[in-house]
């Protein structure tokens, strides 16, 4: 099994805390479209691995015109062995959506939409800097599910300095109301090198407040949790049957490959990761020169990510599976690490299984951490 992941590095505007690699200029759009499929066409012939899922993420996706996306789907069923009704998700940012598109993603075979709402609230949206009024993310959503896709995700953000609990609350309300069976919540976090780092640095607007984040995360969990949510990974909460396999795949440790500037692979052993810069990756693949990096992972690393990816998950992480992986002596340095965080009651085993308490969850990447191998 495997998946393949598109990077679309276009936006329309820069959201103030968004670090993802991206471009506001569509300049070079033909260029790295033409690269893209010549990347995909380079791959193939050596990616055995049936493909399950596809998935465009960005930069916004839906940025793409029609015909670019139908032709990237045509060579990926063309020169991959892609698995019947494989998930075929695309970013969407609302803006884009209209019933004329919808159609043609439809059509196309997108049968997964991930739609950016971040907030139900306009001066929050502002705040972000996103290009996109509330009404037009609840407009958007019901129109996807009158065109018959059902199977929508939408990203929250909380913690907003901007936002407040009353606030949050009314954004979860907003959010179940839609019917969505896919719900991913994310922190606001301060990321280097964006405006929104740089509006903290000169004071212009206040760091968001870890308290109040975490007092909305838990409110999240447990409005998701009475709805029928199953928070299956801290950010990701999906109704039964409808969990994204596109991620689930990638945090249970299966291959992918990254098409696109700055797009990461992973085959098992490697990792390998594209030039973050639209006009550089598109010249070199048009040259023919190297147009990514690859690293050999070692079994350290390895046993790391598994621990990164494991201690998010609400499946946690098999002792017995780190043993039979990576060794006896990974399995005996993961009992060990984990011993004071069960101490102070962030973690527990069940059974087999090491996870997160209700306590630990807020703290997962800073358990983690203490858990890897260095
Ligand atoms: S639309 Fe998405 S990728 Fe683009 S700037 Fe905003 S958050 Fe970043």
């Amino acid at each position: 099994m495997s998946g393949i992941y598109l990077h679309i590095p276009f936006c329309r505007k820069a959201c103030h805390y968004c670090d993802f690699h991206f471009s506001t200029s569509t300049k070079s759009y033909a260029d790295v479209l033409a690269s893209m499929k010549a990347e995909l066409r380079y791959w193939a012939p050596a990616w055995e691995a049936k493909v399950q899922t596809i998935y465009f993420g960005g930069g916004t996706p839906s940025m793409l015109n029609e015909q670019d996306l139908r032709e990237l789907l045509d060579i990926i069923r063309s020169e991959f062995d892609v698995e019947q009704g494989a998930e075929i998700t695309l970013e969407a940012n609302p803006e884009d959506i209209s019933g004329e598109r919808l159609s043609a993603w439809k059509e196309a075979g997108v049968n997964r939409l991930s739609i950016g709402v971040q907030s139900f609230f306009d001066d929050e949206l502002e705040w972000m800097n996103r290009n996109h009024k509330a009404s037009k993310s609840i407009e958007s959503v019901r129109l996807a599910q009158k065109h018959g896709i059902d199977n929508i995700t939408i990203d929250l953000i909380y913690g907003v300095p901007a936002s407040s609990m009353e606030r949050w609350k009314e954004n979860v309300k907003m959010a179940l109301e839609l019917e969505v069976p896919h719900i991913s919540a994310y922190a606001l976090t301060v990321e280097p090198k964006t405006a929104l780092a740089h509006s903290v640095k000169v004071g212009k607007v206040t760091e968001p407040s870890e308290g109040e984040a975490h007092a909305q995360f838990v409110y999240l969990r447990s409005a998701l949790n009475e709805a029928g949510f199953e928070a299956y990974e801290i950010s990701n909460y999906g109704k039964p049957g409808w969990h994204s396999v596109h991620n689930s795949n990638y945090w249970n440790g299966v291959p992918y490959l990254g098409i696109g500037p700055g797009a990461h692979s992973f085959d098992g052993d490697i990792r390998r990761w594209n030039i973050r810069n639209n006009v550089k990756y598109a010249r070199a693949i048009q040259n023919s020169v190297n147009w990514f990096e690859i690293e050999q992972l070692s079994v350290r690393d390895r046993y790391n990510e598994f621990v990164m990816t494991g201690v998010r998950r609400s499946a946690g992480i098999s002792l017995e599976e780190v043993r039979v992986r990576f060794g006896e002596e990974y399995s005996a340095h993961l009992q060990s690490e984990a011993e004071r965080y069960i101490e102070n009651g962030w973690l527990a085993w069940n059974g087999d299984r090491l996870c997160l308490t209700s306590d630990g969850l807020f703290f997962a990447d800073g358990i983690a951490a203490d858990l890897f191998l260095v």
